[in-house]
């Protein structure tokens, strides 16, 4: 069970990072944190997330039912809650507007081919979710068959879901993200981005295995 005041406190320098490196404008983007069986802590609609306060935040259950806290509950909710169903490794969520990640989904260009070896190793593939309609229960639907298998999600025009074990993991992985957006950018305006050859992708997948004891 993860402390209420520790994952507050958390929750605030997370975001104020997302807010400070442009990976949400305005007031978009939501993060949450498991706290345990039984509830989640999650930012409120309506707050940027580089100005939140400890009691900003709001405790609600897995059906979306508010436990304490004062504001209203984000609209996207129920993409943290029907993580945290299906995934009982995770403790933390983030969904975010990075531009380049979303800039990517709009022209149509995935981020599903093995460009950098080290992404290949700690996210494995990025798959992007088909297009839902933001705040309704489309959003969840759409990465519903993709979050079982992956940590790191686009979702077409619209942005990124990244998951982890702690709030920590699950922004290094935005982080990540949106550097690997970046790098593609660069690399196709430059000319191409070569993948890595089936070689190179099969030596990556024996050492990520390894390092995860398999
Ligand atoms: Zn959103």
């Amino acid at each position: 069970m993860i402390k209420d005041t520790a994952a507050r406190k958390t929750i605030i320098d997370i975001g104020l990072r997302m807010y400070t490196r442009g990976f949400v404008a305005a007031t978009d983007g939501n993060i949450s944190v498991r706290l345990n069986k039984n509830c989640l802590l999650t930012t409120p609609s309506g707050i940027s997330k580089g100005t939140l306060h400890e009691d900003d935040l709001i405790v609600m259950d897995f059906s979306g039912k508010v436990i304490s806290g004062y504001r209203k509950p984000s609209s996207e909710y129920r993409l943290h809650t029907a993580i945290y169903e299906a995934r009982p490794d995770v403790n933390a969520v983030i969904h975010a507007h990075p531009p380049l990640c979303t800039a990517l989904t709009v022209a149509g260009i995935s981020l599903d081919q093995p460009i950098l070896p080290e992404v290949v190793l700690t996210l494995g593939s990025i798959p992007t979710a088909p297009y839902a309609t933001p705040t309704t229960e489309e959003v969840p639907d759409s990465i519903k068959q993709l979050i079982p298998h992956h940590d790191a999600i686009l979702l077409e025009r619209h942005g990124t879901v990244t998951v982890g074990e702690c709030c920590e993991s699950a922004y290094n992985k935005l982080e990540k993200l949106e550097h690997t957006a970046q790098v593609m950018l660069y690399s196709l305006q430059l000319g191409s981005a070569k993948p890595l050859s089936s070689k190179q992708i099969s030596e990556l997948i024996k050492l990520r295995d390894l390092y995860a004891g398999k």
